[in-house]
């Protein structure tokens, strides 16, 4: 059979433990025997960031402006054991933040549904995709105790030096403040990059914040959003045959327990960290859930949800196999490369990703798996295979549907 052709290099990211084993494995067995693979390869391991003072990540987000499109490698971010593990010359910044700063994009993540493995939510029938806004609100807040009785307010000092002052409360004894913010420019680009994976994906949008409560702040996010669809997306979400739907956040959690799924709940930054953990864990598995992340200008970077899985690494290093799931790391392929190829007009290539997935849920729904879905899969009969192994019954689907 003759390899299928690429046009432009993928930006290949990769990274580190459990999850660079897997890498090679994947494309070993996966990609490399059905395709003439390009890539651009940036070493993302922690050891080629700390000897280059992270220009690497730096490099691989640029070159993913260039190509418009990356797959990245789960990558360690540093904390305080990891500086004598790896002799570390700082703590270096999660590659992760780097990435989405330069790219200034929005993380679409979401699960693969297989028989066997059942939401535990009855009427979830296909995905729910979570976009989460990554800037602002609590997590760039500023706090104060208040010891006691006293005036709190809320001052901005225009450019020009007027004050403009808001009572936040008139204190009679102790308590406690928090000043939040976010930037219109953040809130546009967040729009954007929903608006555009919604067409991409021809799945209706949801959005949903507060804004009864909070009239001027959550307001403004539900208005930056109507601006901008009824301006550049309406006609084009019209004849996508899909919609935008806005909501209250509690009528929005309301509808998403009644619903099929098969949507994007975009949410607000702190809505998103909750919801997509409780959405993760109702839908079986962290090992089981893709990420994306999508541009306002349009280019992507696939990844897993999950991290390195270091507990499994250790084993490997003690010569165990280990039964660590490739799936989201395969799809994060899949996906970056059916984008190149409708970016290229490269039909061979869209099919081939296709087909990977398919054979990838075919082989576990004939009952073979690692042990984390064996664990929780409701199929009788069902064979627990190591990572390794897994791979190899993937690749023979793969054979028998090519
Ligand atoms: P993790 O790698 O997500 O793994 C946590 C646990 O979840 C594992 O120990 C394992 O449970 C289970 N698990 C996750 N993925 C699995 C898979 N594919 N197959 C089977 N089981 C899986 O999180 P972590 O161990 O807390 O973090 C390890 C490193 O990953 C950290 O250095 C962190 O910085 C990094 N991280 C990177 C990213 C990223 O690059 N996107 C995201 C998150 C974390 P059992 O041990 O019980 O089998
Ligand atoms: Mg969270």
């Amino acid at each position: 059979m003759e390899k299928i052709k690429m046009t432009t290099p993928l930006v290949e990211m990769d990274g580190d433990e459990m999850t660079r084993v897997l890498w090679k494995m994947i494309k070993d067995e996966l990609l490399l025997p059905f395709i003439d693979l390009k890539t651009e390869y940036y070493d993302l391991g922690l050891e080629y960031r700390n000897q280059t003072n992270d220009q690497v990540t730096f490099d691989s987000a640029e070159a993913t402006k260039k190509y418009g499109v990356a797959v990245k490698c789960a990558t360690i971010t540093p904390n305080a054991a990891r500086m004598p593990e790896y002799n570390l010359k700082e703590m270096w910044k999660s590659p992760n933040g780097t990435i989405r700063a330069i790219l200034d994009g929005t993380v679409f993540r979401a699960p693969i549904i297989v028989k066997g493995v059942e939401p535990y939510v009855k009427t979830w029938k296909k995905p729910i995709t979570i976009a989460r806004h990554a800037y602002g609100d609590v997590y760039k807040g500023t706090e104060m105790k208040i010891p006691g009785a006293g005036k709190a307010e809320l001052v901005y000092t225009a450019e020009d030096g007027t004050e403009t002052r808001e009572v936040i409360h008139d204190f009679k004894g102790a308590g406690i403040i928090q000043g939040m913010h976010n930037l219109s420019d953040s809130i546009e680009s967040f729009a954007r990059s929903c608006f555009n994976y919604a067409l991409d994906t021809k799945q209706d949008l949801w959005f949903a914040t507060k804004d009864t409560i909070s009239k001027k702040y959550d307001h403004t996010f539900k208005d930056i959003f109507q601006e901008i669809f009824d301006a550049e997306y309406k006609e084009k979400f019209e004849s996508a045959g899909i919609e935008y739907f806005y909501t209250l956040i509690d009528d929005a959690v309301a509808r998403v327990m009644r619903s099929e799924g098969g949507y994007i709940w975009a949410c607000k930054n702190y809505d998103g960290d909750v919801m997509s953990d409780m959405v993760a864990t109702a839908f079986g598995s962290l090992s089981m859930m893709t990420s994306v992340l999508v541009s306002p200008q349009g280019y992507y970077e696939y990844e897993a949800a999950h991290g390195t899985v270091q507990r499994h690494y250790y084993r490997y290093l003690k010569g165990e196999k280990t039964s660590t799931n490739p799936i989201a790391t395969i799809f994060a392929w899949s996906g970056a490369l059916r984008k190149r190829g409708e970016m290229d007009g490269l039909n061979d290539l869209i099919a081939f990703a296709d087909k990977l997935e398919a054979a990838s849920i075919r082989t576990i729904e004939e009952g073979k798996m690692t042990g984390d879905l064996a664990l929780i899969s409701t199929l009788e009969h069902k064979v627990t295979l190591n990572s390794e192994e897994f791979i190899k019954a993937i690749r023979e689907t793969l054979e028998e549907m090519l």
